[in-house]
C-alpha cells in the first residue's frame, strides 16, 4: 500500500518514518527535494495548491493524507474520484477556518472563549466594545503558530490592527485568563473504533509551542476533553488522528482550535508512548487496527526553535532522544525536537531542565 502525503515538512516525515516498518510506501508533494520528507522518501515537486501535482500524488497512492491543514479543500475534492482521503475533506475545510470551527464546538456543546465576528473596522469595534479589551484579534484563515492574531489592549488604534491583520475577514476573541494550555489527541478508524491519549500540558511563548509534557495527570480534566475530541471525530466520521487545543481556566476547559492531524504537542508519543501518534494516524488511514495509546513513563518534548542545540550536549541527559528534521536554520523556526522519558513526573522534570540548558547560548 502506497500513502501520498500533500507536504513533505517534519510531520509527513515522521509519518513515514513511522509507516515503513509496517511495510507501507510513501509519496510526498512539496516544494523541495530538501524538504524534511523529501530528504527521507519519493517526492512530487510542486506547491501544496497544485492541482496537476495533488493529481499525481492521487492517481499513484491508494490513499491521500496531509501534513498541513492549509491545503486547498478543493482541489483535495477534485481528486476525492481516484484515492482515498483522510482526514475527510470536511474536517480539513472546518478547522481552516477559526468561524466554522467556533460554530462545530457550539453545535456539539464544547464551550469556548466568547468572540463575536469582525467583517470590518466598524464590527470590530462594536465587538470591542461587547467583549471588552483585552481580547484577541485573529484572521479566521491562515492562521498558526501566533500568526495571524494581535492581542488589543485598551487604547489600542482598531482601526490599525484591522489593517495590520490585512483587513481579512476576522474574529475577535475575549482573552482567556487561563491557567494553563493542554491538548488532547484521539484516533478513529473507518469502523469507528477510537483511542486516546492521555492530555498534554503545554507550554507556548510568543504564541509558539515550547514545552510539552504527559500524562497530565486529571481525571476530571481528561473525561472531558475526550468527551468533546470523541464528539469531534464522531461529527466527521473522522478517520485519523485529530488534536484540539484547550484553555483550562477555573478548572474548564474551553476548546481554543482543532488541528485535525498528528500535532507537536504529541512528539513526545514516539518514544513517550506504547504507539506513536505517527503510527497511529497511519494505522487508522491504512485500515489497520489502532495500536495502543498507554504511556510508558514520564514525557518532557522541548522544541528545538531557530538553532539546534549540540547532539552531544542532549544525547549525554540519561533518557533524552534527539530529533533533527533537516531544516535550514532560520529565526523561530522548528528544526527539531528533544525528548526525555522517565519513570517518574520529578525524573522527567529534571532532565526536562537539562534538556532546555542545551538551548542556552
Ligand atoms: P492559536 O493560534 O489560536 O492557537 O493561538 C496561539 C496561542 O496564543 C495559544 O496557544 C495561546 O497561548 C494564545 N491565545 C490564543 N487565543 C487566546 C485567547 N483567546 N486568550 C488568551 N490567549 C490566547
Amino acid at each position: 500500500m502506497k500513502i501520498g502525503i500533500i507536504g513533505a515538512g517534519q510531520l509527513g516525515r515522521m509519518l513515514a518514518l513511522a509507516g515503513y516498518p509496517l511495510g507501507l510506501k510513501f509519496l510526498f508533494l512539496d516544494t523541495s527535494d530538501q524538504s524534511p520528507g523529501g530528504q527521507i522518501g519519493d517526492i512530487v515537486i510542486g506547491a501544496l495548491d497544485d492541482r496537476d501535482g495533488i493529481a499525481r500524488v492521487a492517481g499513484d497512492c491508494d490513499v491521500v493524507t496531509v501534513d498541513v491543514e492549509n491545503v486547498p479543500a478543493d482541489a483535495l475534492a477534485a481528486v476525492a474520484d481516484r484515492t482515498t482521503l483522510w482526514p475527510p475533506v470536511r474536517a480539513l475545510e472546518t478547522a481552516q477556518d477559526r468561524l466554522s470551527e467556533k460554530t462545530l464546538f457550539g453545535e456539539l456543546g464544547i464551550p469556548t472563549p466568547a468572540f463575536r465576528v469582525v467583517d470590518d473596522v466598524g464590527s470590530l469595534r462594536s465587538a470591542a466594545a461587547e467583549l471588552g479589551l483585552p481580547a484577541v484579534l485573529k484572521t479566521r484563515r491562515l492562521g498558526y503558530d501566533g500568526r495571524g492574531q494581535v492581542m488589543l489592549s485598551e487604547g489600542d488604534d482598531l482601526a490599525k490592527a484591522h489593517e495590520r491583520l490585512g483587513g481579512l475577514p476576522m474574529i475577535l476573541e475575549e482573552k482567556v485568563p487561563f491557567d494553563f494550555e493542554v491538548s488532547l489527541i484521539g484516533a478513529r478508524t473507518a469502523d469507528g473504533r477510537t483511542a486516546y491519549y492521555p492530555l498534554s500540558h503545554n507550554t507556548h511563548h510568543d504564541g509558539i509551542l515550547r514545552v510539552s509534557r504527559a500524562p497530565y495527570e486529571d481525571d476530571g480534566l481528561e473525561a472531558q476533553a475526550r468527551n468533546h475530541v470523541g464528539r469531534i471525530l464522531e461529527a466527521f466520521r473522522y478517520v485519523g488522528v485529530l488534536t484540539v487545543e484547550f484553555f483550562v481556566a477555573g478548572g474548564r476547559l474551553l476548546a481554543n482550535e482543532i488541528a485535525p492531524r498528528v500535532h507537536n504537542s504529541g512528539h513526545w508519543t514516539i518514544e513517550g508512548a506504547v504507539t506513536s501518534q505517527f503510527e497511529n494516524h497511519v494505522r487508522a488511514i491504512a485500515g489497520l487496527p489502532l495500536g495502543d495509546t498507554s504511556v510508558t513513563g514520564h514525557s518532557a518534548m522541548v522544541n528545538f526553535l531557530g538553532e539546534m542545540p549540540a547532539r552531544d550536549a542532549v544525547l549525554a541527559i540519561d533518557r533524552a532522544h534527539y530529533h533533527d528534521y533537516g531544516k535550514a536554520p532560520r529565526p523561530m523556526r522548528k528544526l527539531g525536537h528533544g525528548t526525555v522519558v522517565c519513570p517518574t513526573a520529578a525524573e522527567r522534570d529534571d532532565r526536562l531542565a537539562r534538556l532546555l540548558a542545551t538551548m542556552e547560548p
